[in-house]
Parts: structure tokens; C-alpha cells; sequence
């Protein structure tokens, strides 16, 4: 039997002799490669350009992405990534700068990197901001590692521990522990909060600082920010924002302004630079006054101001008690060329509402889908909601299967079983950038697959039915990687 198409790997295909690329005639002397580097027997294929465009541009059909589909999922905010960023990204004077061009040849690139920090700070609220962590998880060490050197600093050496709430994201945790810190627990009440007395009883001499995202994962604004914040700078503790969800906040409140003392930005969440296999990520973070000189760096500055009719010369800065460099050369020049031109296109106002409409799209399918799901926590959300997805007239029907039933109907499923502590979790974000027929569109099938779940349950638990590749064992697909070359040959599930 011949094999499905999409399965079929590269090293299938072509034949020897056949050739993609033709290469100019040598007009230099023929050099070999060092004795020893030079191999015959690299199982490489031979193929036709053609025969690789279709490969490739079938693997990608494979795949679901923003471009094929709804995207709702939670905490990731996988919205529309603008064309015009790429145009703008591949301007040579970016695409084919190098970093270690000297400073005055590349004023241009310095100024694309000084102003959208300029205005990062300015949308968060805070005095300083690096562009230099390559993901949120990296702006998290570097917040971190800020806050550890500015107690070090103040001799303040007996602090241990940070603080981080029951329904934060896993890198909070992760990031707390790989700078040397103690993680303690803090539970969400019953609105969704962090619990304020479980908070304020951990409030002690040993606290190095709480990790808090606000709105948090349920999409709810901490009601009690204000008191949250200042209980632990009442101890000595200082505040670090998970800013992965910047998406409800552009505009209408900077977490500078609520007191957090620093933060990171996700590009590739809020400022629409590509996310997932389109990476890079990009993930600076700002920062209040009294941790600017911690800042890792170097990063941007004005060396000598312009005058009326010119331009500022922009030069390298490395703050006085930098944490270090966190990444090669400056970060990724590429991702803030696109963060860039995404904030110049909107200015203040279009931001303002990103975010309003962000939140608009949520509550909307949110009062649609409580008629057939539990909302975990009934109140207004922000950019995300979650959802129980279970019922008890239809026991056997988990999360997963709605997930994997939404496929189906070529929408990408939501974020499943986190946060952790609402059961058969559905977190569920549109994005501002869906249309009313899409957000219908994807109720309509949320609400068919309720009906399903008591009337055809296995219509759900066998699900999807209608991808290139049926349901599979995501347990063994973790514990068993196969990366490249042995990719087993299922067929499709057919119905
Ligand atoms: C995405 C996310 C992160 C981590 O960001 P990465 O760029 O994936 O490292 C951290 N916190 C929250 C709430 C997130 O949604």
C-alpha cells in the first residue's frame, strides 16, 4: 500500500542525481574542507525544488495556525501577527544589520530599540525596560535575579522566599526555584483572588518578593491588587508581574501605577510578534526606579541629545549593578523591529482598544457558553475566561474530548487542565481580532458538542475525526519523542 502523502518524510523522496539549487561557477581558487570534515556517506536526499516546496508547504497544512483558524488559546493570546511587521522586518537596513556593526553605523536599529523600550515603559508604567530575555520565562529569571541582587545589594541577605498564588503560570514557580528561592503556595479565595490573609501571614523578614499576573489565568482582575502589593513591600518584599497578559491592560491601568516593581512583556503575546513555531520569542521587562541599575544590558540610551532638526546619537548603556547579559548580542532585534512597528500602527488610542475589544470578545462568549458550561468564577473577566469542562449528566466526558472534538470543526483547542486548581479546565481567549461570525461560529459548535456529550458522548472520546491524524497517546508522544526520521506510518482516521 502506498503510504498517506502527509506522512511521507524527506528522505523518501527524490532520487539520485536530481538537484533543487544550481550553484554559480567557482570565481575563486577550488579549496577543499579541512582533512577529516569531509564525509561520502551523509544519507542527504536529492531532491527538486519542487518536490520540497510541496513537502514542506504540506507539512504545514498539517498544522493548525492562526492563519487557518480560531486560536482561543488561553494565556497564550495567539493573535493575528499584522503583514506590515513583516514588511518592515525585512527593510535591509534591519534584515542585514549585523551586531557587531559599531554603534554610529546602525542608528537606526539603536533607535527602533531605544523608543520601544521608551514605550514599553510607558504602556507598564515603570522608569527602565531591557529588551534583552529571548521569552516570558526568561524576563521571569531576569525579574528574579533582579530582585535577589537588590536585596543582596541592601545587605538584606536573610530573605529566602517568594511568594506566588495557586493558579500561576508553571514558570513562576520554576523561575522562583532557579534562582535559589523557596516557592510558597498562596490559594486563590472563592472570587478568584489571591487569598489577602493567607497572604499577609506569610508577609515575614524572609520574603523576597511575591510573583503575581493580574488579570490572573481564571482572566480575572485581582480585585485587591492594591492591598496585595503594598502587604508585601510592608515586609520588605518587592513585586514581580507576570505581564504574559498585558493584553486587557493596554491603555487602561499600568501595573507600574499599581505598584508592581517589575515586569515582563510578552512580545509574542501582546505586541503580535509571530508565537510558537514562527518564534523567536521576546520577553523584556521593566522595571521601577530603584531597580534600573540592575537592569541586564547593555540596552539603549541617548549618548548626546538631538536638536531640532536632528536626531539624538544612541549609543550602549550598561547599568551600574546589571544582573549581566541574558542573551548573544541584544536579544531579538527582529521581534522588536516587529513589537515596533505593531505599537507605531496603533499609537495610544488603537491600543487602548486592543485591549477593550480583547476583553469585549471574552465576556461576549463567555455569557454565550455559560448556558451549557460551568464558569469556574461567574464575574466579569478580562482577555480569558475558564470553564469547567464537565458535566455531571455526562460522566464520562472529559475536557480533552471537548478539545478534541473542537478540531473538528477546525477550531484549535483551548488550554486544557491549567490553571490547575479548576477541574477539567477550558481557559478559553478570542483575541481582539476575531470577527462576531467567528466567536458565533465557535459557540455554535461549543454548544452542539454539549449535546453531543449526553447524546453521543463517543462522538466526543473518539475525536477528531476529520484531522490527517486521529487521537493520540500524548502520554507516549511526550515519554517518546520522535523528532525526525521515524515517524510512524498511521493512516487517517476516516470516517
Ligand atoms: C506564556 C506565559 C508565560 C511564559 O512565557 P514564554 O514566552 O512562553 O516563556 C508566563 N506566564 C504566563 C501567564 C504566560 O501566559
Amino acid at each position: 500500500m502506498t503510504q498517506p502523502v502527509h506522512s511521507q518524510l524527506i528522505y523518501d523522496l527524490g532520487a539520485p542525481g536530481r538537484r533543487g539549487v544550481r550553484f554559480p561557477e567557482l570565481d575563486v581558487p577550488k579549496s577543499g574542507l579541512p582533512a577529516g570534515l569531509e564525509r561520502e556517506d551523509l544519507p542527504l536526499p536529492e531532491v527538486s525544488e519542487l518536490e520540497v516546496l510541496r513537502h514542506f508547504t504540506r507539512l504545514s497544512q498539517l498544522n493548525h495556525s492562526i492563519l487557518t483558524g480560531f486560536y482561543p488559546l488561553g494565556s497564550c493570546t495567539m493573535k493575528y501577527n499584522p503583514v506590515i511587521n513583516e514588511e518592515t522586518a525585512r527593510l535591509p537596513g534591519f534584515a542585514r544589520s549585523h551586531p557587531l556593526q559599531p554603534a554610529e553605523m546602525v542608528q537606526g536599529n539603536l533607535a527602533v530599540m531605544y523608543y520601544l523600550q521608551e514605550w514599553l515603559a510607558e504602556i507598564g508604567g515603570f522608569a527602565g525596560v531591557s529588551l534583552q530575555p529571548a521569552a516570558g520565562a526568561q524576563g521571569e529569571l531576569a525579574g528574579v535575579m533582579m530582585i535577589r541582587a537588590y536585596h543582596q545589594d541592601r545587605g538584606d541577605t536573610q530573605r529566602n522566599k517568594i511568594l506566588i498564588p495557586d493558579s500561576a503560570h508553571g514558570t513562576n514557580p520554576a523561575t522562583s526555584s532557579m534562582s535559589g528561592y523557596r516557592v510558597v503556595e498562596i490559594p486563590s479565595d472563592e472570587r478568584g483572588n489571591v487569598d489577602l490573609d493567607k497572604l499577609k501571614a506569610e508577609c515575614d523578614e524572609t520574603l523576597a518578593g511575591l510573583m503575581l499576573t493580574n488579570p490572573n489565568t481564571l482572566g480575572l482582575f485581582e480585585e485587591q491588587v492594591e492591598e496585595v502589593i503594598k502587604a508585601v513591600h510592608a515586609a520588605g518584599g518587592l513585586v514581580y508581574g507576570d505581564g504574559a497578559n498585558m493584553n486587557a491592560l493596554l491603555g487602561i491601568a499600568r501595573p507600574g501605577d499599581l505598584g508592581f516593581d517589575v515586569l515582563h512583556y510578552n512580545l509574542h503575546k501582546t505586541f503580535t510578534t509571530p508565537h510558537g513555531g514562527g518564534g523567536p520569542g521576546s520577553g523584556p521587562v521593566g522595571v521601577a526606579e530603584h531597580l534600573v541599575d540592575f537592569l541586564p544590558g547593555p540596552i539603549v540610551a541617548v549618548v548626546e541629545e538631538g536638536g531640532e532638526d536632528e536626531a539624538p546619537l544612541f549609543g550602549w548603556h550598561t547599568p551600574a549593578k546589571t544582573i549581566g547579559r541574558l542573551k548573544a548580542f541584544h536579544g531579538q532585534f527582529g521581534m522588536h523591529v516587529r513589537a515596533f512597528t505593531y505599537i507605531l500602527t496603533q499609537g495610544a488610542d488603537g491600543l487602548r482598544s486592543v485591549s477593550e475589544h480583547a476583553v469585549l470578545n471574552a465576556n461576549y462568549l463567555m455569557a454565550k457558553l455559560q448556558k451549557a458550561y460551568e464558569v469556574a468564577y461567574p464575574r466579569t473577566c478580562m482577555h480569558e475566561f475558564v470553564l469547567e469542562g464537565r458535566w455531571k449528566d455526562a460522566e464520562g466526558v472529559h475536557a480533552l474530548d471537548i478539545s478534541k472534538r473542537l478540531m473538528d470543526f477546525g477550531f484549535h483547542p483551548p488550554t486544557n487542565y491549567f490553571p490547575l486548581i479548576v477541574r477539567e479546565t477550558l481557559m478559553i481567549e478570542p483575541t481582539e481580532t476575531e470577527t462576531k461570525e467567528t466567536l458565533d461560529a465557535f459557540v455554535d459548535a461549543m454548544l452542539q458538542i454539549a449535546k453531543e456529550a449526553r447524546e453521543e458522548p463517543e462522538t466526543l472520546t473518539s475525536a477528531p475525526h476529520t484531522t490527517p491524524f486521529g487521537r493520540m497517546d500524548e502520554v507516549q508522544a511526550a515519554r517518546q519523542l520522535v523528532l525526525c526520521c521515524e515517524i510512524p506510518r498511521q493512516p487517517a482516521v476516516v470516517d
